[in-house]
């Protein structure tokens, strides 16, 4: 039987994330990380849309960013392998968030919120709006905030920089799947592997994003993280538009240029819960497009040019990730899951904090107590209100 010091299920941007914290503040610890499918082809980093933001409303969730956001810029760099730097391709395009009347005491909070901690976030009026992106109707809108040091990256860049640099540092990576979790009332003993091969381990780490749900039931923790299918399109313009940073409309439609275009899409949250990929290609022009026309008529002309779908790991009570130890039940299970759209940008961050709970014992850097599994417990959301 193998054994390790720590053992983490899932190697998307989470797993390795964590993987390589975990290196990064004790070298000597034994790593591995069980991933069944080393393309990634149906996990979520790779289907994401890259894009990194302050614009939230939790502290513990604008704090995150003020973290993984430097941690993005400078990753080409740190994640470098004897000089052969990773390519994260890291764009600073800004974020802009857009809000009617009704919305607008949240935004106001929210805004407060962030520059209490420290993020460089302009407060728009509908004038200024006009003056900065004068392609946008403004109809419905009456403020917004922009973040000009926010921006967007390619996840599997960052993914690929990520897991490279865990491996370089001693970490293994096992390719097959975990089909169980031997176990008692207090601790988590070994992994139960496909192929049989069976992986003792000191602690062990739930980052299976969508699948987590499944890998808490092996231990008997009820976790509320549902699959919830997102599109993401790619999408033309002939028309000209200024520069456009990531832009979040009220009718929740989000979207950023890409190449010659942009990527974008408009979140469905009552898309029933469920691993499906099917990919339903009249959504643009049912869906989306009306709201981008709505709103920048320039895309009056605007060509879908690919569709794909991917999953949210949506956390049903609140839409905050669960961070953290199974306090006071299983205090070697731990889980990163349930980051509800935001798991690319903050993956540092959580991979320090799992990193710093397994090697330091407690937080040492950012606390990230309120999103542990206690608030499930005691079914006590914490809600993220910058989801506008
Ligand atoms: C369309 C779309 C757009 C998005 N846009 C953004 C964005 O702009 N910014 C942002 O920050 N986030 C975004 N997200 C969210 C982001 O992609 C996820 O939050 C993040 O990728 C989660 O990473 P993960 O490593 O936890 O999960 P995943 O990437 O899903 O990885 C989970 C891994 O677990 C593995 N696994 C599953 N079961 C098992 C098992 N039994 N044993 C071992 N391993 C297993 C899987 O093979 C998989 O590789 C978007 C998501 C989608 C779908």
């Amino acid at each position: 039987m193998r054994s390790a010091d720590v053992a983490i299920i899932g190697g998307a941007i989470v797993g390795s994330a964590s993987a390589y914290f975990v290196k990064q503040l004790a070298p000597a610890c034994d790593v591995v990380v069980i991933e069944p499918d080393s393309t990634y082809e149906f996990a979520s980093t790779l289907r994401a849309s890259g894009g990194a933001r302050r614009q939230f409303s939790c502290p513990e969730n604008i704090e995150m960013s003020n973290f993984g956001i430097p941690f993005i810029r400078h990753a080409d760099e740190t994640l470098a392998i004897d000089g052969v730097p990773a390519h994260v391709e890291w764009r600073e395009g800004g974020y802009l968030f857009i809000v009617g009347s009704s919305e607008l005491d949240a935004l106001r909070a929210n805004h407060a919120v962030q520059q209490a901690h420290g993020v460089r976030a302009d407060w728009l009026g509908t004038d200024e709006l006009h003056a900065k992106f004068p392609s946008m109707n403004l109809d419905g809108i009456a403020a917004g905030v922009h973040t000009p040091e926010d921006g967007w990256c390619d996840p599997n860049g960052l993914l690929q920089g990520l897991r490279r640099k865990a491996r370089s540092l001693g970490v293994e990576y096992v390719d097959d799947r975990v089909v169980g979790i031997d176990n008692d009332a207090t601790i988590a003993r070994s992994l139960r592997l496909a192929s049989r091969a069976v992986i003792a381990a000191g602690y062990v780490v739930n980052a299976a994003g969508a699948w987590a749900k499944q890998i808490a039931a092996m231990v008997d923790m009820p976790l509320p993280i549902e699959p919830l299918r997102r599109f993401e399109h790619y999408f033309e313009t002939p028309n000209r538009i200024e520069p456009l940073p990531y832009v979040k409309d009220t009718a929740r439609l989000a979207f950023r240029p890409e190449g010659r275009g942009y990527s974008g899409g408009l979140v469905n949250s009552d898309e029933p819960r469920g691993y499906n990929f099917d990919v339903d290609h009249d959504y643009f022009e049912r869906v989306v497009w009306p709201a981008l026309v709505h709103r920048f008529p320039a895309f009056e002309a605007c060509r879908c040019r690919r569709t794909w779908s991917g999953l949210y790991e949506q956390n049903e009570l609140d839409g905050n990730p669960v961070i953290g130890r199974w306090s006071g039940r299983m205090e070697n299970f731990l889980v990163a899951a349930g980051f509800s759209g935001h798991g690319m940008m903050h993956a540092p961050a959580a991979g320090r904090a799992i990193a710093e709970l397994i090697v330091h014992g407690r937080y040492e850097t950012l606390d990230l107590t309120r999103l542990d599994y206690r608030r499930i417990a005691e079914h006590a959301p914490y809600r993220e209100l910058g989801i506008l």
